[in-house]
């Protein structure tokens, strides 16, 4: 097998770091954001399909870069991190974000890597020396969901998940919630058992809301689901987040120690109001971020 899509880019920008979404990872910084084509699954509710579900021979407006570039245009803004390795899934352009990675983290950068969490363990193992953090979509909690609605299925994905857990890496998850698809309450209590019972309480939950796009027609997920879910969540896990909405609820980060707000966020408008230099909360000195 040959890649087609080494160094070649169709999406650049420099994004706030909670657009990844990643809440607990350098709050309110900036990271440089690229993508490229394709994806090795198949979701129908793809937000992205015009890049993931597409071919180069489509795309004649893909720009070459070599991992210097990319590396130079990443350093050319002083706030920015990293490197974020995204928009599409980062895996089926494994060999330019190792490439990239391995020399970012040369120039003292960061890299995370945004992705569906379907990658086999060994070349995961590759990167895991160089990428400090990593935003892993968990779609569903049923083999069926995954089968039918992405082509693909769940195990491989908690595979990752213990894997990345069992090295030490910084993991936030996200799940899409689907209207009529992946929303049973039951489905979604046991997946918050999950991540609590093998990743652990402080593991971070970004439950965002899906509208309508690419094969799928099922209504926006309501607010009022997302809210419920959320509360779920957040008997099991001490940070819990609701995304792709305008909602108060679910947006601060509060310390388990003290329950005071430490980090608030209104969009994408981040402020650290309670945090110390080492990430502990400054009332009551509960860890909340590892620095
Ligand atoms: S894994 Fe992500 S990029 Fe790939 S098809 Fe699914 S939603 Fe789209």
């Amino acid at each position: 097998m040959m890649t087609t899509v080494y160094g070649r880019i169709c999406s650049s920008h420099f994004d706030p770091v909670e657009k990844k979404p990643l809440y607990h990872f350098h709050p309110g910084k900036e990271i440089y954001s690229i993508g490229s084509l394709g994806c090795n699954l198949r979701c129908k509710f793809c937000q992205n399909w015009e890049i993931s579900q597409t071919g180069t021979e489509d795309h004649p407006y893909l720009h070459q870069y070599s991992p210097e570039q990319i590396v130079r245009n990443a350093l050319s803004h002083n706030e920015n991190i990293g490197i974020a390795y995204t928009y599409n899934e980062p895996a089926v352009w494994f060999e330019f974000m190792k490439d990239t990675a391995i020399r970012a983290k040369e120039t003292g950068l960061l890299n995370a890597m945004v992705t569906n969490g379907f990658i086999n363990p060994a070349p995961l193992l590759e990167l895991v020396p160089f990428m400090d953090a990593f935003s892993v979509d968990l779609k569903g909690f049923t083999e069926a969901f995954y089968k039918s609605y992405t082509s693909s299925g769940l195990q491989p994905v908690l595979d990752t998940l213990l894997l990345l857990k069992k090295c030490n890496k910084h993991i936030e998850i996200t799940n899409l919630v689907i209207t009529n698809a992946n929303d049973d309450p039951g489905d979604f209590r046991r997946m918050v058992d999950w991540i609590a019972n093998h990743l652990g309480r402080d593991t971070v939950l970004h439950i965002s809301r899906y509208f309508p796009m690419y094969e799928m027609t099922h209504e926006m997920t309501p607010v009022a689901t997302l809210r419920d879910f959320y509360h779920i969540a957040r008997q099991s896990l001490h940070y819990v987040y609701i995304g792709n909405v305008i909602e108060k609820e679910g947006q601060n980060t509060y310390c388990p120690g003290c329950r005071r707000i430490v980090i608030s966020r209104v969009g994408y408008i981040t402020e650290v109001t309670g945090l110390d230099s080492d990430g502990n909360c400054i009332y009551c000195d509960h860890n909340i971020l590892d620095v």
